[in-house]
């Protein structure tokens, strides 16, 4: 077996991938997933997952068809609270123990997102999952990943997608496109290459923490990435 090449990270996973076709939760995927990350909780890799919910509910366009955004934004970091608990039920099916942290406090359901509580569980082998995203509105999922993953000290953010890094050109539309292994925070942002929103791209560059953007719908990919695999995903440093 391969040697993990990180000691702490956090996975940022889209709700779509927790669903069928991208929408609601489907309980195989979300098991398939678990299965996944089992694998590298087996290596002694400690993993923070921050769970998207654009599977559930978005704020912005609720919004754009007349809803306040703050509300919509509320709903739709209690649609990750779903995902959260669908992940750590996938998880905990498994035998891996698990908490869930929420940034908006729902005590009856999950803990609250407590930083050094958090270590702690990471430090005794519990996946830790944060739901509810920062706990604002206008923020996204992708800022929630890139603060947590500052606050617990991560070393990377793995941020999962359906491509396998990040391309000079759209490689749907140009085959010849060529994949990054690795590019800096500043070439991303001089090429205008979206990896997250701006504000989690800041979060994690101001942070020095590495953005491993990777396809997680192949299985083994985490694996892969985890130990360092580079010929699947692009590392942003
Ligand atoms: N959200 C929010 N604040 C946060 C994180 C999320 O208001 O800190 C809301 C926002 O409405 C967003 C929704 O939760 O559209 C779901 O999160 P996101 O769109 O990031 O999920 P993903 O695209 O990763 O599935």
């Amino acid at each position: 077996m391969s040697k993990p090449k990180y000691k702490r990270i956090l996975l940022k996973i889209s709700g779509e991938a927790l669903g069928l076709n991208g929408k609601g939760v489907d309980f195989p995927s979300v098991t398939k997933m678990a299965k996944d990350i089992k694998v590298i909780i087996d290596m002694g890799v400690e993993v923070a997952i921050v769970c998207g919910g654009g599977n559930l509910f978005r704020g912005a366009p609720a919004a754009d068809a007349g809803m306040d955004r703050s509300a919509a934004d509320y709903m739709g970091m209690l649609g990750t609270v779903m995902n959260g608990l669908a992940l750590q039920n996938g998880l905990e099916a498994l035998g891996c123990p698990t908490r869930v942290q929420t940034g908006l406090d729902i005590n009856r359901v999950a803990e609250p997102f407590i930083c050094r509580k958090a270590v702690r569980h990471l430090e005794k082998g519990r996946t830790v999952i944060f739901a509810a995203g920062t706990g604002n509105p206008f923020f996204t999922t992708d800022t929630a990943a890139a603060l947590r993953a500052s606050e617990i000290n991560a070393e990377a953010v793995f941020k999962a997608t359906k491509v396998d890094g990040i391309y000079d050109a759209d490689p749907m539309k140009f085959p010849d496109a060529k994949r990054y292994d690795t590019i800096s925070y500043h070439e991303c942002l001089n090429k205008g290459l979206e990896i997250m929103d701006s504000a989690a791209f800041s979060l994690c560059q101001n942070s020095e923490i590495p953005i491993v953007v990777f396809n997680f719908s192949e299985g083994e990919n985490l694996e892969r990435v985890v130990c360092g695999d580079t010929s699947i995903a692009t590392v942003v440093k």
